[in-house]
């Protein structure tokens, strides 16, 4: 930062949407940007090694460690939702896994200029940067999976848009991650625009009716002539709205802010997949602490600074499938993601034994939650299960993806059900086992939808309504989670967001 107290352009967050923000403004030369992000440079190894995300997530500097409000339907346990907080955003701490989403999901959001035919082409314009391919080196049990369905192509990546199973494709290069920090962020600067790292916004004021001035945590504050973009992700994003007095009345009030401009669904429609596991453990079988190993895991990391491969260069994540809970030949609404680690399942960071472990997510949730500020910050509802029907659908397609793993040929490497195992088995059963242990994905969504109609926070051209000079660029803005992973999705938005504001502004 040269110190300049006034931009034409300030974004909030250099997240995967902020970072593809930033180069587009820079790239159609619309004026003077600083990108402030609140936590530090993605510089460590553990952010380029695939791996490396293991210690990431919880680590004290870069990730948020959100906790959810205790939810009503997982008899009131509290969630924990890592989001990554650094150059990248959660893009540096995520797996890597790489979906576009089901090109209907983007026809059924019925907002003018965002039908799959629109979004395709900057999905196109997206992978020329990130360049998304399989992974190159999975566990060889990880390829297995693509014997889960007799029809499936081994050699073709799993799609939500049928039945399949495999490995997945990732944004990675050479066994390294290449994130929107990589691909959009680090050109942009080279083109001339600002990054401040470690600063935090707290809240935006408006001079009239027009979004003018940023205020960190820190004191200080920064102008913004032509236009704020909030790209600080779905918690964030609304975050700093809530703090700048702009959402529910009510609930601002309670929470001892002033009103100054009140929208009811600043907040509302958090939604995220929900999902919950099943762990196989086999002494021949996935990665995990075993003496038979030792040798692996003292080569890892050299084998990956040299080849780029080995188990550091895994993601964790490495491949999983897509089907339908009932059985049918309908539209897969479960995604399962498979790790081929032993992971422990009471709690324990790390467990002796190898194995696999393999979720059901559901891919469209009906379930709607809030965020709200509270006296202590912001309280995450996701409501989860507030639909019985998504309760019934994850119950479904939990019990069919333990049958789908049992007939799925990993031959040798086949390990056995080490949990939950026989104290589930009843359809009851497993209902009540996903309300004990269900989690999130981790693609939390939809606080600032974008709409047409007056209640949504955010127009077609990503504005927020009601602000002059102020636009919404990030995961926040999905009136419904894509079938599949968000980052994609995220870059998505950015990329069309810095077209769109460099035109409009
Ligand atoms: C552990 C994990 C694993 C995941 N795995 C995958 C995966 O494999 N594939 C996939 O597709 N998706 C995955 N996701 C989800 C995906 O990464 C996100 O959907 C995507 O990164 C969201 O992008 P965003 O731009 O909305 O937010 P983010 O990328 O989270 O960016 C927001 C940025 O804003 C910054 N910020 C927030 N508040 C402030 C503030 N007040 N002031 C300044 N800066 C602020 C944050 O630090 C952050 O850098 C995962 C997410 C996590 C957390």
């Amino acid at each position: 930062m040269t110190g300049a107290s006034r931009y034409d352009f300030v974004v909030i967050g250099a997240g995967s949407a902020g970072c593809a923000v930033a180069a587009g403004l820079a790239e159609r030369e619309a004026g003077s940007v600083l990108v402030i992000e609140a936590g530090p440079s993605d510089r460590t190894p553990l952010v380029k090694m695939p791996f490396g995300l293991v210690w990431l997530m919880g680590s004290k500097h870069r990730d948020w460690r959100f906790t959810s409000t205790p939810q009503a339907n997982l008899n009131g346990r509290q969630l924990n939702i890592p989001r990554g907080r650094m150059l990248g955003g959660s893009g540096s701490i995520n797996s890597m896994v790489w979906f576009r989403g089901r090109a209907d999901d983007f026809d059924h959001w019925s907002v003018p200029g965002w039908d799959w035919a629109d979004v395709e082409p900057a999905f196109e314009e997206v992978e020329a940067r990130l360049t998304p391919d399989r992974l190159a080196t999975p566990h060889p049990v990880t390829e297995a999976l693509s014997t889960m369905f007799r029809a499936n192509d081994p050699l073709q990546s799993p799609s939500p848009e049928r039945e399949s199973a495999g490995v997945f494709r990732y944004n990675m290069r050479g066994g390294r991650r290449w994130s929107a920090a990589d691909a959009f962020l680090r050109p942009a600067m080279a083109r001339g625009i600002e990054v401040v790292t470690g600063r935090q916004v707290a809240r935006i004021a408006l001079a009239g009716d027009r979004a003018r001035t940023v205020h960190f945590t820190d004191g200080g504050s920064v102008e913004a002539t032509r236009g704020i973009v909030l790209s600080s992700g779905s918690f964030g994003s609304t975050e700093i709205l809530l703090n700048s007095g702009i959402g529910p009345a009510g609930d601002l009030r309670a929470a001892g802010r002033d009103v100054v401009l009140d929208r009811e669904e600043v907040g509302a429609n958090l939604h995220d997949h929900p999902g919950a596991g099943i762990h196989y453990q086999g002494s021949g079988s996935g990665y995990g602490l075993d003496l038979s190993l030792a040798h692996r895991w003292a080569a890892a990391p050299l084998r990956w600074l040299v080849q780029g491969k080995g188990i550091f260069a895994s993601p964790t994540v490495e491949g999983g499938a897509f089907f339908t809970a009932d059985g049918g030949d309908g539209p897969p609404d479960i995604q399962s993601h498979f790790i081929p680690f032993l992971i422990g399942w009471q709690g324990e960071r790390y467990i002796r034994g190898r194995g696999y472990f393999a979720d059901a997510t559901l891919c469209r949730p009906k379930s709607r939650g809030r965020l709200k500020l509270g006296k202590a910050g912001i309280e995450i509802d996701f409501g989860l299960f507030n639909d019985p029907s998504d309760l019934d659908t994850l119950t479904k397609g939990w019990l069919r993806l333990r049958a789908l793993m049992e007939a799925t040929d990993f031959g040798p490497m086949k390990a056995r059900e080490a949990f939950p195992s026989a104290a589930v088995t009843t359809e009851d059963e497993a209902r009540s086992y996903i309300r004990d242990r269900c989690g999130t994905a981790y693609h939390p969504v939809g606080t600032l939808r974008m709409g047409t109609d007056g209640g949504a926070p955010v127009t077609p051209r990503l504005k927020f309504r009601g602000v002059e000079g102020l636009w919404v660029a990030d995961a926040s803005i999905m009136p419904a989670v894509t079938s599949a992973n968000t980052n994609a999705p995220s870059m998505m938005i950015g990329h069309r967001a810095g077209r769109m504001i460099a035109a409009d502004a």
